[in-house]
């Protein structure tokens, strides 16, 4: 038995392609239930990434039926609402809606895999494996435990002394009803308004709502007190009136996400029984748009190396790492390279350059 700690999109295909080939798995989560909380906006699956995992989960069929046609157009703004960047999308990265993502990955598994309600509030080796100590003061140990407990991960301590570092920017998360104004100025997939090291990052979902996410270089605890609408909007107090409504229309919650990453090329050394995927290995910025792709590659990739060393989990954890450092440390690179120069003044020439490069191939 695997004991995989984190239902997120990681610790989920790991769990699921384990189980398409026979191999039983335990998933705790510190959330009450699978829908406790929102999951969040849309995201894009790349083809050797988060693609090859859905379909190492033989989930991919399904996945296809939740794909939000012509979500992957690009649209890139300056502060004056100027075009520089406008493309339909070609298909080679569908997008989907990250609840509907997690909610096909959980489903597949049979009941009971996931125990809802476990936070792990401490994990030490002991003899034969890892002990796991829950807030309610049960303990388990496990032979193979794998953490998937994202960017504050508890597992992480057991291999290395890294903690994520503040980036310096900050998004703060808000949801707009359909509103058609705000609607033609996002387009029919992702809209990136970047000007002065500010932004506003907005994608049309489902139902024509949108996610949008207001970027500013603060403070790490900036948004974290009281922060209203109107203290948004008069940060973008000379944006073009079209752009500052998306933030004007939005209702709800705001949620604040200060954006953190672990040191680039973040790794560790063997140690015996225990590994990390996907955010608790490499937690990046979101700016090379890999985070969620490389959480499910990492776990379609741990499951086949353990499949292919039934009897030699270290062989099968060494080899899952030594493919894994590398690519993460080039995400992780191209992500903080991303940061820096979409937050210079200009940011939104840069980024309508680098999608211009990518159509010219
Ligand atoms: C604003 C924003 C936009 C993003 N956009 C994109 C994008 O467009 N494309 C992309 O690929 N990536 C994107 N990402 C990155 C992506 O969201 C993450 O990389 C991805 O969710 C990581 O998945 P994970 O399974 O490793 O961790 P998580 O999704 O964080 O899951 C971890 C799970 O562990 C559980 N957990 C945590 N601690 C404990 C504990 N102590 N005990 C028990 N359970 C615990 C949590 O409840 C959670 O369910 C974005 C990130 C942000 C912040």
């Amino acid at each position: 038995m695997i004991t995989i700690v984190g239902a997120g999109l990681g610790g989920l295909t790991l769990a699921r392609v384990l189980g398409v080939h026979g191999i039983e798995s335990v998933v705790y989560d510190l959330d009450a239930s699978p829908h406790a909380r929102h999951q969040g906006g849309m995201l894009d699956m790349h083809e050797e990434s988060g693609q090859m995992a859905l379909r190492a989960a033989g989930v991919f069929d399904e996945f296809a039926r939740h794909v939000l046609e012509g979500g992957d157009a690009t649209r890139v703004l300056d502060k004056h609402a100027a075009v520089l960047f406008d493309e339909e999308g070609n298909g080679e990265r569908p997008e989907i809606e990250r609840g509907a993502l997690r909610d096909l990955l959980l489903y597949s598994l049979p009941e009971g895999t996931v125990r809802w309600n476990s936070r792990v509030v401490g994990v030490r080796p002991v003899d034969g494996g890892h002990e796991l100590t829950f807030a309610d003061g049960r303990t388990e140990v496990t032979e193979l435990l794998v953490g998937a407990d994202g960017a504050w991960s508890r597992i992480r301590s057991l291999l290395s002394p890294d903690q994520p570092v503040y980036s310096g920017l900050s998004f703060v998360e808000l949801r707009i009803p359909a509103e058609p104004r705000v609607a033609a100025v996002v387009g029919a997939g992702s809209l990136f308004a970047l000007d002065d090291e500010r932004g506003i990052l907005a994608h049309k979902e489902p139902g024509d709502e949108i996610c949008a996410y207001v970027a500013v270089k603060k403070p790490s605890d900036w948004a974290t007190g009281e922060i209203s609408r109107e203290v948004l909007v008069a940060h973008f107090a000379d944006w073009h009136p079209d752009l500052r409504e998306i933030i004007a229309a939005g209702e709800g919650t705001l949620t604040p996400r200060p954006i953190y990453a672990l040191p680039v090329g973040h790794r560790w050394g063997r140690t015996a029984g225990v590994t990390l995927i996907g955010d608790a290995a490499h937690l990046m910025s979101p700016f090379a748009g890999e985070g969620a792709n490389l959480a499910m590659q990492d776990g379609a990739e741990l499951a086949h190396a353990i499949i292919a060393h039934p009897t030699d989990v270290e062989a099968a954890l060494g080899a899952y790492e030594a493919a894994m450092f590398p690519r993460a440390r080039q995400a992780a690179e191209e992500s903080m390279a991303n940061l820096v120069s979409l937050f210079e003044p200009h940011g939104a020439r840069r980024l309508a350059d680098m999608f211009l490069s990518f159509a010219a191939g």
